[in-house]
This record gives structure tokens, C-alpha cells and sequence, in this order.
């Protein structure tokens, strides 16, 4: 099984990426976390990212993309994977069809954790574990590129008949309930 995870800053992506790759005993790859402990070690990867990540803004899509096709041409990647954080632009979701074309692979399904802009506003600056990128002024700012570059994917999975949309403006195990029924249906 493949999966990508779409929703705004605070949708609660990273939790139920967590939850389903249990469930389904998939490979969980999060492209902000790569990210995150990049910048931490201060790789040749983190140094690019950090002037990008640290405000908020979207990391170039070549570095992205190439830290994808790294990611998933490595070989636990064979019992399926969830991407979460990616794709976050058109650019992105299509290079990931073509890489996934060019080794056979089907298309992947998307999960869209619909979400009320104040909701997701309120819940980055009041969550626990808040990251520097967590400020009102990059939250706005992330928000905003979520719906000017990530929002139009949508359509795009839409089209290809595989798009899951759920409500994420409930308990998580609700929003759990809601994408494994969604799959299942639709699988
Ligand atoms: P959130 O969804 O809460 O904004 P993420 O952990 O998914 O957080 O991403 C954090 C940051 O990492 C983003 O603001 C961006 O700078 C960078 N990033 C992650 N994934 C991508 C991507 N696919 N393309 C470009 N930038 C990315």
C-alpha cells in the first residue's frame, strides 16, 4: 500500500501518519522530520533546508524531490510506505508519478485532512511540543503556501479517482476511523 498524507500545519498529519503506519505495518516517511534532524546534525542537506524551514517557507522543490527519490529507491520501502509532508506542490506530486511509473509502481492514494484555518492556527501555537516554525507569523505564513501550493494537488488526486477526504476537525480516533474506512472502500 501506498499512501501520501495532505492537510494544513497543525491537521494532525504527523499523528495520523504515525497511527497508520502501525496499523498497516507500513513504512512512515515524513519529509519535515527528514528535514528537522538535517538541520539538527547540520548536513549538507539540513544547511540547505534551514533558511526554508526555519521560516516556514517551502524548501526548493529539486531538493525536495531529490530527498524523495533517495528516500524511496531504498529498499525498506517494499512493504509500502506513507509519505507525510509530501507532495506539498503539483511539481512534487507529479515527479512522484513519474518516478512510480518508471519502476511499475501504481499510483498512491491521498488522504486530505480537512481542517478549519483557526483550528489549525490554534492548534500549532498551542501545541505541547511547539517548534520554532510554530510562531503566529509563520503559521500564518505556512497556511497561506498550503492553500496557494498544496490545495490545487487536491484536484489532482481528485481526477485520478484517489482521493480520500476527511474531517479533521474531530478526536483522532474519529479521524483514524474515517481515512481506514475510506481505504478499505475504496481499495
Ligand atoms: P507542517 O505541515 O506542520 O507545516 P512539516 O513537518 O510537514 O510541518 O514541514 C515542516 C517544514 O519542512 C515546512 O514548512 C517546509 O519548510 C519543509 N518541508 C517539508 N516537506 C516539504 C516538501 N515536500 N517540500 C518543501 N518543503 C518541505
Amino acid at each position: 500500500m501506498k499512501l501520501v498524507i495532505l492537510g494544513g500545519p497543525g491537521s494532525g498529519k504527523g499523528t495520523q501518519a504515525a497511527l497508520l503506519c502501525r496499523r498497516l505495518d507500513i513504512l512512515l516517511v515524513s519529509t519535515g522530520e527528514i528535514f528537522r534532524r538535517a538541520i539538527a546534525a547540520q548536513t549538507e542537506l539540513g544547511k540547505k533546508a534551514q533558511p526554508y524551514v526555519e521560516k516556514g517557507e517551502l524548501v526548493p522543490d529539486p531538493i525536495a524531490i531529490e530527498l524523495i527519490r533517495d528516500r524511496l529507491g531504498q529498499a525498506d520501502t517494499s512493504r509500502g510506505w506513507l509519505l507525510d509532508g509530501y507532495p506539498r506542490t503539483a511539481f512534487q506530486a507529479e515527479e512522484l508519478d513519474f518516478f512510480l511509473e518508471r519502476t511499475g509502481e501504481r499510483r498512491p492514494w491521498a488522504i486530505y485532512l480537512e481542517t478549519p484555518e483557526d483550528v489549525l492556527l490554534e492548534r500549532c501555537l498551542n501545541r505541547r511540543d511547539k517548534r520554532l516554525d510554530d510562531s503566529p507569523e509563520f503559521v500564518r505564513r505556512r497556511i497561506q503556501l498550503f492553500n496557494e501550493r498544496t490545495i490545487p494537488i487536491l484536484d489532482y488526486y481528485d481526477y485520478c479517482h484517489q482521493l480520500v477526504t476527511v474531517n479533521g476537525n474531530q478526536s483522532s480516533d474519529m479521524v483514524l476511523q474515517e481515512i481506514l474506512a475510506g481505504i478499505m472502500v475504496n481499495k
